[in-house]
C-alpha cells in the first residue's frame, strides 16, 4: 500500500497546511528552500554525532559510527537533542532530520527500545506520518507546482530544495503533479 492509500486526504493536507506554518514563521514560501539546519534553529534542536553523547559507551559509539543502518533519532525532547548518523549523504541528513521534526510536530510518543533485541520499538503509522510531513517540509505540493511551471527538471528541483532526486521522486508521486526527467 502507498503512502496516499494509508493516509487519508484530511491528514496529508494537515501536512501541507504544518509545512506552510512553519515556512511562514520563517517568512519563507512554498518555493523557497528550507534547510534542515533552519529548522534546526528555529525548534532550538541540538544535533549530536555518537561521539558528542558523553553517557554513550565506547563501545556502542564504535558500533554506531560504523554503521550505515541507522538514520537519527531524538534522545531528548526538552531540550530537544537529536542524534544523527554522520556517514550519511548531506541529501540523505535532509531528509532524516525533517522525517524527525515530523514526529515531533505531528506529537508523537518518544520511541523506546525493546531491552531483549535492543532495537527501536516503532509504530508505523507514526513513521508514515512523520515521513509525509518530512517531505512536506522539504518540498511543499506548492513548491513543486511552482518548480514545474518552471519547467525545472527532476534534477534541477533537487537541487533547489536541497532534496535528493529520489525526495523528487516521492514528492511527486505523493502530490500527482508530475515532474519531467
Ligand atoms: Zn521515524
Amino acid at each position: 500500500m502507498t503512502l496516499t492509500e494509508k493516509l487519508p486526504t484530511e491528514f496529508r493536507q494537515r501536512c501541507e497546511g504544518i509545512a506552510t506554518e512553519q515556512r511562514s514563521l520563517l517568512n519563507l514560501r512554498a518555493f523557497d528552500r528550507l534547510p534542515a539546519d533552519v529548522l534546526v534553529a528555529q525548534l532550538n534542536a541540538k544535533i549530536l554525532t555518537p561521539e558528542q553523547i558523553p553517557s554513550l559507551d565506547p563501545c556502542v559509539v564504535a558500533v554506531l559510527l560504523d554503521s550505515d543502518q541507522w538514520s537519527a533519532g531524538i534522545i531528548n525532547q526538552n531540550p530537544l537533542w537529536i542524534i544523527n548518523n554522520p556517514r550519511h549523504t548531506p541529501a540523505r541528513r535532509e531528509s532524516n532530520l525533517m522525517h524527525k521534526f515530523g514526529h515531533l510536530l505531528l506529537r508523537h510518543k518518544i520511541v523506546h527500545f525493546d531491552p531483549n533485541t535492543g532495537l527501536p520499538l516503532r509504530r508505523q503509522i507514526d513513521e508514515d506520518e512523520a515521513t509525509y510531513l518530512g517531505g512536506c517540509f522539504q518540498i511543499p505540493r506548492r513548491g513543486l507546482l511552482w518548480a514545474v511551471q518552471c519547467q525545472m527538471t527532476q534534477t534541477e528541483i533537487a537541487v533547489h530544495f536541497n532534496a535528493s532526486e529520489e525526495m523528487v521522486r516521492f514528492r511527486s508521486n505523493l502530490t500527482g503533479v508530475n515532474v519531467k526527467t
